[in-house]
């Protein structure tokens, strides 16, 4: 028995040409109304006409078993390790979760730091040829009380073969320049957080008696002096998206982007914990925004990036997309059966209270681990958090935007749906993906 895949997007261009995305398979077709309306209305008719065999061969009919269609997506589920030597930071940042949220701020222990590279070097790949992910993060890893343990941490993950990401709000770098040097090879990417220009940015990321933008410029212009991979990352909300472009042009003022490797990614604040930060920006809103308010220059976009947009960068691998995403496409090629490493139950990060969360906005709530690491590790098969695919939520199975949307952000399910962590997170994504088409039917196809 076959049928039209349930993943299929169609959209009229002109009268007489019509196009079909298959957002399983990454597929774009320019079809005929004809087949268009039928692909629209799921309807193949009786017989398998030859106008339809080019789209048979492109996945737009499948065998009615959508298991067996999942069932050969590669296995990609390596756990990934966040280290928090911290949740304290030493900033006031007006929109941060961890801030707003009641956990407590406490520093780890040396003997659980010690317990948590255990079950890192446990779980390592050893001669897989895989590299190990480790990402530094906190609260504010990078502070003169955690310096000694993120010594240690970089240590151990020398010995096991990293890549090492640093999430640092840049106050502590010039402190841990000589650490930073010593180390640079496991480094892959070093995030520090810029807001907008200094009067912007310290009224968001606040240093108490201090200029955090001085800190944070400075740290990257250190990074970038010593070739050390780094990234300017925008939190951006209603509050500072108009300042966005100036801060572009302030960075290239600094001649930032003449470093190859550099790049400012802009993001959402998010709340998908529920904390009710004022001012957020949709997906759509922020993309399209920023879409009009920075320079056009193709040679500039690709400094340019979006992120942690789950939904966007796979669309970015599948068709090519708007604003530099194109450029990055390797990691996240294929339909996927899960939104994030905490969908997957493949991101483990280890709280200084001895629990393993597997989303960063849960670190500290007890309720929410899904694992211990203290005495040892153990992974809780029957806690809140499950594995989540796409393939198991009813409203999910169905959708077109399934293999790019992959159910959304469980996190969100969870807040806006009474902690039902396995529901459906649409938030404005249908909208959003009408959107990134336009985009890339503009470029791909300009002809029509
Ligand atoms: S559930 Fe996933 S996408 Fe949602 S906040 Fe947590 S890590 Fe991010
Ligand atoms: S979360 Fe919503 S948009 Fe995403 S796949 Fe499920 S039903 Fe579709």
């Amino acid at each position: 028995m076959v049928r039209v895949t349930p993943y299929v997007y169609v959209r009229e261009m002109k009268a007489q040409a019509w196009i079909a995305v298959n957002t399983f398979t990454g597929a774009l077709d320019v079809v005929t109304p004809e087949l268009g309306r039928e692909l629209l209305a799921h309807d193949i008719g009786p017989a398998i006409t030859r106008e339809w065999e080019p789209l048979l061969a492109r996945g737009y009919i499948i065998e009615d078993d959508m298991d067996k269609l999942w069932k050969v997506q590669p296995d990609r589920g390596e756990v990934g390790f966040t280290v928090c030597p911290t949740t304290s930071c030493n900033l006031r940042c007006t929109y941060c979760f961890q801030r707003l949220s009641t956990i407590d701020k406490q520093d780890m222990d040396m003997e659980v730091l010690e317990l948590a590279l255990v079950a890192m070097s446990q779980q390592a790949h050893r001669g897989t040829g895989k590299k190990n992910k480790v990402v530094l993060y906190g609260g504010e890893p990078l502070q003169s009380r955690t310096m000694g343990m993120v010594e240690r941490v970089l240590s151990v993950c020398a010995g096991l073969s990293c890549n090492v990401t640093i999430i640092t709000n840049g106050t502590g770098v010039e402190s841990a320049n000589a650490l930073l040097l010593h180390y640079r090879d496991l480094i892959n990417r070093i995030q520090i957080t810029i807001d907008g220009p200094p009067e912007i940015h310290n009224r968001r990321r606040v240093l108490p008696g201090g200029d955090s933008f001085g800190a944070a410029s400075g740290a990257i212009e250190w990074c970038l002096n010593h070739d050390l991979p780094v990234v300017a990352r925008c939190n951006t909300d209603r509050f500072n998206m108009d300042s966005c472009a100036d801060l572009v042009g302030l960075f290239q003022a600094r001649g930032w982007f003449n470093n190859a490797e550099f790049a400012i990614a802009f993001a959402p604040v998010g709340d998908n914990g529920g904390f009710g930060t004022d001012g957020l920006l949709s997906e759509y809103e922020l993309v399209t925004s920023l879409d009009r308010a920075l320079p056009s220059d193709p040679a500039l976009r690709r400094h340019i990036r979006l992120e942690p947009m789950l939904f966007l960068s796979p669309i970015a691998a599948q068709l090519g997309i708007v604003l530099g995403q194109i450029e990055r496409v390797e990691s996240h090629v294929g339909p996927r059966p899960y939104y994030c490493g905490a969908a997957a139950m493949t991101s483990y990060i280890l709280a200084p209270n001895g629990l393993i969360y597997s989303c960063w906005e849960c670190i500290g709530k007890e309720d929410h681990a899904i694992g211990r690491f203290v005495p040892e590790l153990d992974v809780f098969p029957h806690g809140l958090w499950r594995k989540r695919p796409v393939t198991g939520i009813e409203e999910c199975k169905e959708c077109f935007l399934g293999p790019l949307c992959a159910g959304g952000c469980p996190m969100y399910a969870a807040t806006h749906q009474k902690r039902n962590l396995m529901g459906p997170a649409c938030e404005d994504r249908p909208q959003l993906f009408d959107y990134y088409m336009e985009k890339v039917i503009d470029r791909l196809l300009p002809s029509l």
